[in-house]
């Protein structure tokens, strides 16, 4: 689980097109890094995949399933906002729980959910803390648990180490790694830094003013980048 298929998909506000028909295969389990400079679309087409904006055409499809007019809750995936999307006034726990008290689930199961969340994450000492109280890796990480918890089909993620200072920044790309080798689950990672990209996917897709300039591995477009845009954006000596 975790297949999307974007087919001619665009996207317009107003008069002004900012995706052009563009398609894309993701695979289940794939880890796939959408990287391109500021307003290139990036946060756009996560959006509509999340389901966050509508297209203005085009199908996206989720396990085989028409989703282009699903809402968001019923696409079963998760979008991982940046730490700061916390209740400051919820301990941990409260802010994991949160889409499980959402959903209608029993206390039992929002308990035994966070606690392998929790521990997936190493948080299970943290739990009856308030984000105040935590370091910003442990922040971002409560943000991820509150994604898990929902147990998605794919995790979408939107720059969220920007805020992060640096070193931390190195630290939670590996985190987020090895979380993904834990899960297996489909990840869709959002960022303009390249180093992010090449370290972190199995799958890049590098965006340029909403179209895609090329999909690959990170070695395919360090060995043979489509042009001279992929070339200077990953660093590639062309
Ligand atoms: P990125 O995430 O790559 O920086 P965005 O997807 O945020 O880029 O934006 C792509 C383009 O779409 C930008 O030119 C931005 O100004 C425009 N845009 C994004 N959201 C809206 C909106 N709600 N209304 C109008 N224009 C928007
Ligand atoms: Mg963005």
């Amino acid at each position: 689980m975790g297949q999307i298929t974007l087919s001619s998909v665009t996207k317009s506000f107003g008069d002004v097109t900012v995706i052009p028909p563009l398609d894309l295969r993701i695979e289940d389990g794939e880890f796939v890094v959408f990287v391109g400079p500021s307003g290139c679309g990036k946060s756009t087409l996560l959006r509509l995949i999340a389901g966050l904006e509508d297209t203005s055409s085009g199908k996206i499809a989720i396990d085989g399933t028409e989703a282009t007019d699903l809402p968001p809750a019923k696409r079963g995936l998760a979008m991982v906002f940046q730490s700061y999307a916390l209740y400051p006034h919820m301990s941990v726990r409260k802010n994991i729980a949160f889409p499980l008290k959402m959903a209608g689930l029993s206390p039992e199961i929002q308990a035994q959910k966070v606690e392998a969340a929790a521990k997936v994450l190493n948080l299970t000492s943290y739990l009856d803390r308030r984000p105040g109280q935590l370091s910003g890796g442990q922040r971002q990480r409560v943000a991820i648990g509150r994604a898990i918890v929902r147990e998605p089909a794919a995790f979408l993620f939107d720059e969220p180490l920007s805020n992060l200072d640096a070193s931390l920044r190195v630290s939670m790309r590996q985190e987020i790694s090895e979380l993904h080798q834990t899960l297996k689950t489909t990840m869709i990672y959002v960022t303009h830094d390249q180093v992010e990209a090449m370290t972190m996917a199995d799958k890049i897709v590098v965006l340029q003013a909403g179209r895609i300039e090329q999909v690959g591995s990170p070695m395919e477009l360090y060995r043979h980048p489509a042009n001279l845009f992929v070339a200077g954006f990953i660093g590639s000596p062309k």
